[in-house]
C-alpha cells in the first residue's frame, strides 16, 4: 500500500527514567501505516535539532512531567511516508517534506486555539515530551500540525527553525519594537540567540549581543550584531547599554538566557516604554524585577512560548528567502550522549543537528 519500505524496527535515542542517561536503542518498533489513526502521519526523519529543552526534559528539572520512556526531540525534518487511512482534507501529502515542532498537536477548536495560542491548548501534545519526539528514524505526527518545508531549504538548515527559530521569531514579532530600534539579546551566541540576531536584523532592528568568549563573539559579529558585550569582561552592562543607546536604554530585551539575573537586569537597561520578552525556560529561576521601576518606566513584561502554526510558517519563510541561517554542527545519533553533556556545560555555539537519514 505504500511506495516506501517501512521497517519494523528503528534506532531511537531514549531515556528510560527521569535523570537517567540518554542511550540509543536500535530495536525500537516503528508504528506501521495500517496502525495510524485518522489525521496522523508517519514521517521518515532526515534530521533533528537538539534543544536545551530536551536536556531539561530528560533531567526532570521542570515543573512539568514528561512521558516515559522518553524519546526527545522537537526540531525534526523528514518526508511523509504514510497518512492515516480515511484522513480527508490533509494539507500535506505523502512524499512531502515537513517539520515536526514542539507543539505536535492541538485541538484547533478550544478558546486558546481559536485565539492563536495553539501552544496553550489544554489538549496540546508536545513532541519529545508528552509524545515520542524526533530522535528517531520514524515519527508519528499530525497532518494538521506538521510544518511544510520550502523546497529551497535544506533539511539540515530547516531543522532548528522549528524550535529555536520560531521561538525567537515570535518573541521579536510581539516585542513592540520598530525597525531601527534597539534590541538586547542576552545569550546571543547560543542556539536561540544566534537566530534571534538574524531575525532581528531581518526586521530592521539594531542589535546589542551579550554573551561570553571569543567563539561566540565572532559568531555574533558575523551574523550582524551591531554591538557586542562580553558579560564576563564588562564592568557595568547597564551603563554600557545606555552609552550605546544615547543614554536612553534599549527598546526591548529578548531573554533566551537561562538565568534569573538576566531578567532582573533588563528592567535597568530598558528605555521607558520598553518591553522585556521572557523566552528561556529555566526550571526554577524567578524574575526579580523592581516593581517601582517597572511601573515608573512603563515597562511591559511578556512571556512568549514557542509559536503556533502561522508563526512557524513565517519563521520558515524568512529562512527560505535567506534572512536566517542556522549555524550548526552535524552529528550522528550515536553522539547524543556527548551532545547532552556539552549542552549542560553551555559549550555549544549555535546549534547541534543530528542526521538520521541512512544512505540509500
Ligand atoms: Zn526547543
Ligand atoms: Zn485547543
Amino acid at each position: 500500500m505504500s511506495q516506501y519500505n517501512i521497517p519494523k524496527t528503528q534506532s531511537v535515542a531514549i531515556v528510560d527514567k527521569i535523570g537517567g542517561t540518554v542511550h540509543v536503542n536500535p530495536q525500537h518498533p516503528v508504528r506501521q501505516p495500517e496502525d495510524l489513526a485518522l489525521g496522523e502521519c508517519l514521517v521518515k526523519m532526515h534530521c533533528t535539532g537538539v534543544c536545551h529543552t530536551d536536556f531539561h526534559a530528560a533531567s526532570g528539572d521542570w515543573p512539568l512531567t514528561a512521558n516515559l520512556p522518553l524519546i526527545g526531540g522537537h526540531e525534526g525534518v523528514g518526508e511523509i511516508v504514510a497518512i492515516g487511512k480515511g484522513t480527508v482534507d490533509s494539507p500535506v501529502k505523502v512524499g512531502e517534506r515537513v517539520g515536526i515542532k514542539w507543539l505536535a498537536y492541538s485541538c484547533l477548536d478550544c478558546e486558546m486555539c481559536l485565539k492563536g495560542l495553539e501552544q496553550n491548548c489544554v489538549k496540546a501534545k508536545l513532541s519529545g515530551f508528552t509524545v515520542d519526539g524526533t530522535f528517531a528514524e520514524y515519527v508519528v505526527s499530525w497532518v494538521q500540525h506538521v510544518t511544510p518545508i520550502p523546497d529551497n531549504l535544506d533539511s539540515l538548515e530547516a531543522a532548528s527553525i522549528l524550535c529555536a527559530g520560531v521561538t525567537v521569531y515570535r518573541a521579536l514579532k510581539y516585542s513592540q519594537t520598530n525597525a531601527s530600534e534597539w534590541v538586547v539579546l542576552p545569550g546571543a551566541g547560543g542556539g536561540l540567540g544566534h537566530m534571534a540576531i538574524q531575525y532581528a536584523k531581518f526586521m530592521g532592528k539594531r542589535v546589542i549581543a551579550i554573551d561570553t568568549g571569543k567563539e561566540k563573539k565572532e559568531l555574533c559579529k558575523k551574523l550582524g550584531a551591531d554591538h557586542w558585550i562580553d558579560f564576563k569582561e564588562s564592568k557595568d552592562i547597564v551603563k554600557e547599554i545606555k552609552d550605546l543607546t544615547d543614554g536612553l536604554g534599549a527598546n526591548s530585551a529578548i531573554i533566551t538566557a537561562a538565568t534569573g539575573a538576566a531578567y532582573s537586569q533588563a528592567v535597568d537597561y530598558l528605555q521607558c516604554g520598553g518591553t522585556l520578552m521572557a523566552v528561556g525556560l529555566p526550571g526554577e529561576a524567578t524574575i526579580d524585577a523592581s516593581i517601582f521601576f517597572t511601573v515608573y518606566k512603563s515597562i511591559t513584561i511578556i512571556g512568549s512560548y514557542v509559536g503556533n502554526r502561522q508563526d512557524a510558517k513565517e519563521a520558515m519563510r524568512i529562512a527560505s528567502v535567506g534572512g536566517v541561517k542556522c549555524h550548526y554542527a552535524k552529528h550522528p545519533l550515536s553522539d547524543i550522549k556527548e551532545v547532552y553533556e556539552e549542552l549542560k556545560e553551555g559549550k555549544i555555539a549555535g546549534r547541534v543537528v543530528v542526521e538520521l537519514k541512512k544512505k540509500d
